[in-house]
């Protein structure tokens, strides 16, 4: 028994299902997580002493690779001054400065501590500002686990979600709408029957939660022009595209401007947080200006805040982007040239240094509907093969992948070689 199988039979006994958050216990491929004992740079280690090159990345926070030495001497700078004291401090200024000056959407902001808050207290936002109950969303998009978004579509398109998790009452998903994302007619249909009760549109600007589904052309310009004749609330969730597809998030990259945009995961170095922001006479309705209440006891903490500061900087670095998006396109074109190599139907997605990989015949996939096509058998020997060869994928089709500054050429052709040997037995 390999030291992660104990582990994860220990962890089994104390923690539902082992892990804190279900996508780590592997129920979709099958087989033992490794239980992680550290990581550096481009690599983690498991705890039985096997390294791995990581495309995880924690799920998107390590852009600078893990362990950064910056990153490590700030949050432990901030540690010694204390841990927390539920009181403002200078660095919530400067960070809140600097993601300002790199998201111009953004004129206010509010640090809370996970992407899930962040949407949860945008869209309360958006219905107290409209007056409006009902909120849209789209099939495959994830937006943390807020009652109100674990919601799926009901039977007949364009009428209320119903609870995609028990202990979601029905009340709460009636308000919640839910259409297949890249789908611009369908949204344009909904609002004519009925825009005006819609306090607010959230989509994920790059769909990094079903694979990696980039936004058809016009999709979201679209998205944006129904809003403004509507007068409902544009949400960015760039939790996972925040600082991750440009320096300035999806919205630069596609040059759209949402009215909210909520952030994490990049933000925090790798430290717990979370934020939204957006247009000043919004966020000036939350309390204690206006009446909007959130609050939170270790919001704007100052070990995250700093680690956030200090990512943030070294990623504003001229040329830093240039150089991911480079690495992140030899990787994907270099396992397209092989899976073609084997004639093994696949497509795949890239925006920035997020990338995903479909087992699907498909020409393009668009949605969640279409996603589905893919083999998941095959996608698990893919997973289990390149885990064997030390290349830690994300243990599900529906995932997307990063590749982070760490990852030098040595990483990335290794990672090709192993690709080589996997896809022969595919
Ligand atoms: C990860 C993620 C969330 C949830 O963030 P948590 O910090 O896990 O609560 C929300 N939206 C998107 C797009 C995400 O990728």
């Amino acid at each position: 028994m390999s030291r992660s199988e104990e582990l994860f039979a220990q962890a089994r006994l104390l923690i539902p299902g082992g892990v804190n958050s279900p996508v780590r216990a592997f129920k979709s491929v099958g087989g033992t997580p490794p239980f992680i004992q550290s990581a550096l740079g481009a690599y983690i280690t498991d705890a039985d002493n096997k390294s791995y090159i990581d495309y995880v990345g924690s799920w998107g926070p390590m852009i600078l690779g893990h362990s950064h030495p910056e990153v490590l001497d700030a949050i432990c700078q901030a540690a010694h001054k204390g841990c927390s004291y539920g009181a403002p401090t200078e660095a919530e200024i400067q960070l809140a400065q600097t993601i300002t000056q790199l998201v111009p959407s953004i004129q206010m902001v509010r640090l809370v501590n996970s992407g899930t808050e962040a949407t949860m207290s945008a869209l309360r936002l958006a219905r107290a500002a409209t007056k409006r109950d009902a909120i849209l969303k789209f099939t495959g998009c994830y937006h943390g686990h807020a009652d109100s978004l674990l919601v799926a579509a009901g039977s007949g398109a364009a009428t209320f979600g119903v609870p995609s998790s028990p202990g979601v009452t029905q009340k709460t998903a009636q308000d919640t709408l839910v259409l297949p994302f890249n789908n611009l007619p369908a949204v344009e249909e909904l609002f004519k029957a009925r825009g005006t009760e819609i306090a607010a549109i959230i989509v994920e600007p790059v769909a990094g939660n079903m694979g990696c589904v980039p936004p058809v052309a016009g999709y979201l310009e679209g998205l944006r022009k129904i809003c403004d004749q509507y007068g409902t609330i544009l949400i960015f969730d760039e939790v996972m595209t925040g600082f991750r597809v440009a320096l300035g998030g999806a919205q630069a990259h596609y040059n759209i401007v949402p009215d909210l945009t909520t952030l994490g995961k990049i933000i925090g170095g790798g430290l717990p947080v979370g934020a939204y922001g957006g247009k000043k006479e919004l966020m000036e309705q939350i309390s204690p200006v206006g009446p909007v209440y959130q609050a939170g006891t270790l919001s704007g903490n100052p070990l995250a805040t700093a680690a956030g500061l200090k990512t943030l900087q070294l990623i504003s670095q001229p040329g830093f982007y240039d150089r991911l998006d480079q690495a992140t396109l030899y990787l994907t074109e270099g396992i397209h040239t092989i899976l073609q190599q084997y004639n093994i139907p696949h497509i795949g997605y890239r925006v920035g240094s997020m990338f995903g990989l479909f087992f699907s015949p498909r020409d393009v996939i668009t949605s969640f509907e279409e996603a589905t096509s893919s083999d998941l058998n095959r996608f698990n020997r893919w997973f289990h093969g390149m885990l064997q060869e030390g290349v830690y994928l994300a243990p599900s089709q529906y995932e997307a992948g990063f590749v982070s500054a760490a990852h030098s050429a040595q990483e990335l052709e290794k990672t090709l070689e192993a690709a080589r040997k996997v896809a022969a037995t595919l």
